[in-house]
């Protein structure tokens, strides 16, 4: 017997997808008050993912040589330096539960996994780009060279045997953590009570809510300061939210236009 889309929940995207009995949720958790700035996260992304290199450039940013996410860079651990803080963060794709980027895609490059992560397929990315703008968060790049799209695949590959992923298996300080997503959301609500209680009442989460702009994202994050902060948008919405309503409105309207045309017809002929 086939199950589809009435098993859907918010929050359940693999569900949504049409996977039957799909396994738990799987993203990342991670912690920016664990990270040492070591980039042994970008590098076991780079050497796993076979992701070519950039070469070395000195961007005047702190530590940072990698400047953003881009299609050569799927972790970008960004150096920020404040007047209270030198913050560290290992930036990733956020793997949204409702990912604008998969909805623009016309050739079904960009789809959803079991596990509930967004993944591109290349050999099938046409190079039209659709994606690049709908991503609230700027993540996903065309590569220079070809045209496609890329971006962190969350492991496909490794999580499919289970395996953690290549960034969080590479983390010395378990900034970067794998795992159900629940278990995950847990855990973090415990390390921010933590801190808390530890004296450190800046501490947030992000991302991590179900009921924000994108249905809460598959990799969130622990931060010590605003979200703009390290770059990231406070308020992020998934940027095809009003694409069922603007069908709606442009059938009406050549509804409308039919209805005129016919009319007219009509009463020409008579
Ligand atoms: S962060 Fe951007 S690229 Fe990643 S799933 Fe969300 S919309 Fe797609
Ligand atoms: S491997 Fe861990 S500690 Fe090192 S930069 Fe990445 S997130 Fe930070």
């Amino acid at each position: 017997m086939t199950e589809t889309i009435t098993r859907y929940e918010p929050g359940e995207p693999a569900a949504a997808a049409g996977y039957v009995d799909a396994p738990p949720r799987m993203g990342f958790f991670t912690d920016t008050t664990l990270c040492i700035g070591c980039k042994a996260c970008e590098v076991a992304c780079k050497e796993w993912n076979q992701v070519p290199a950039t070469g070395l450039d000195l961007l005047g940013m702190s530590y940072d040589n990698t400047g953003a996410l881009t299609a050569n860079s799927w972790r970008h651990v960004a150096f920020v330096e404040t007047d209270a803080h030198w913050l560290m963060m290992s930036d990733v794709c956020k793997h949204c539960t409702r990912a604008a980027c998969l909805d623009v895609c016309p050739t079904g490059s960009l789809f959803r996994t079991e596990f509930g992560t967004v993944v591109v397929q290349e050999d099938i990315c046409n190079g039209c780009g659709y994606c690049i703008p709908a991503c609230p968060y700027g993540v996903i790049d065309q590569r220079r060279d070809d045209g496609r799209a890329w971006k962190c695949t969350l492991c496909y590959d490794r999580i499919g045997a289970g395996m953690t992923p290549a960034c969080a298996q590479a983390c010395p300080t378990e900034s970067i953590q794998y795992g159900p997503l629940d278990e995950l959301r847990d855990r973090a609500q415990s390390r921010v009570q933590l801190l808390h209680d530890a004296g450190v009442p800046e501490a947030r989460l992000y991302g991590h809510d179900p009921a924000d702009g994108v249905g809460g994202d598959g990799a969130f994050f622990l931060l010590l300061d605003e979200p703009e902060v390290y770059g990231l948008p406070p308020d992020p919405v998934v940027t095809t939210r009003d694409l069922p309503r603007m069908w709606r409105r442009a059938g009406a309207a050549a509804l409308v236009m039919a209805a005129v045309t016919v009319a007219a017809f009509l009463g020409g002929s008579s």
